[in-house]
């Protein structure tokens, strides 16, 4: 089953500290002249037009990145992130927006690479039009996890995975954590960093409290929240939970999160950083 379209919600406020987060550890992995991988194994699209219907039904947008790209009080450290926004857009017009593989490919260097892991029918051609020819980059329309688990270790020895699933079913959560047990068995020392939502908190706690159990350390845990916990329908908050996180994440985005939370959700918002297992 594969309902999930990544239209309905690109550029929203946890796509915002999601990609954040990806380019901090991406920008990291620079400061060493050694070639990285990134690999991404829930890819979707590559790049949303945020005037097509789905964008426009919602206009998630609205409230996430269209709040922040162009204000001239932005943190330098977001500069990476908001430029590979810019390159896509000219002028004033917000038109698109850039998925996961589109942040980490425009980041990468000529030594570094990128694999790419989506399932979709629709999704998955529109991924392969981003980025055929170009040779830093393999994609593949197969299952994210099993695809990470035959490309562990990656012969760099350096880079980072995003796991960014649909959550639609709640055997993902689990799935997740299952994954992460695999693969640091074949690959102890890249960081791992796996994208949540909070619409039922318990769920999140089963990941937390699930990669706890796997005996790992260096788990570091980045929220945003737009509204309290609810038991409601909807996602509340959104984050990133990083294993073996570049040393600096842990401020940086201590940094950032009040100001992010300032601009997006002033009045009813939350934000921490926080070691689930610390080193
Ligand atoms: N990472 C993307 C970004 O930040 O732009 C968004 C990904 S979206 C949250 C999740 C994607 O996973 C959807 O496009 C969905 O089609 C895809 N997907 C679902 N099950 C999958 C699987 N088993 N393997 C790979 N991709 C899958």
């Amino acid at each position: 089953m594969l309902s999930y379209r990544h239209s309905f919600h690109a550029g929203n406020h946890a796509d915002v500290v999601k990609h954040i987060v990806q380019s901090l550890i991406i920008e990291a992995l620079k400061e060493k002249e050694k070639p990285f991988v990134y690999h991404d194994t829930h890819s979707g699209a590559g790049r949303y037009d945020l005037r097509d219907e789905w964008s426009e039904k919602t206009g998630e947008y609205k409230e996430g990145i269209a709040q922040l790209w162009q204000r001239d009080d932005v943190p330098v450290l977001i500069k990476p992130y908001l430029d590979v926004i810019k390159g896509l857009n000219s002028g004033n017009e917000l038109r698109f927006y850039p998925g996961s593989p589109k942040v980490g490919r425009a980041l990468l260097r000529e030594q570094d690479r990128v694999t790419m892991t989506e399932l979709h029918p629709s999704d998955f051609p529109l991924l392969l039009q981003e980025f055929r020819g170009d040779r830093q980059v393999k994609m593949f329309k197969e299952d994210g996890f099993a695809r990470l688990k035959a490309s562990l270790p990656p012969k760099e020895r350096r880079g980072m995975v995003l796991i960014d699933p649909p959550y639609e079913l709640k055997h993902e959560y689990q799935d997740v954590v299952n994954a992460i047990g695999q693969s640091v068995k074949r690959w102890a020392t890249g960081t791992y960093a796996i994208w949540y939502p909070v619409v039922y908190r318990q769920n999140i706690d089963l990941i937390t409290e699930g990669l706890e159990k796997l005996g790992i350390r260096k788990i570091l845990q980045i929220e945003l929240g737009v509204a309290e916990d609810s038991q409601e329908r909807g996602m509340t908050a959104s984050g990133m939970i990083v294993i073996n996180p570049p040393w600096k994440l842990e401020k940086q985005m201590s940094e950032l999160l009040p100001w992010l939370q300032q601009v997006i959700a002033p009045e009813t918002g939350h934000h921490f950083v926080k070691w689930v297992v610390p080193e």
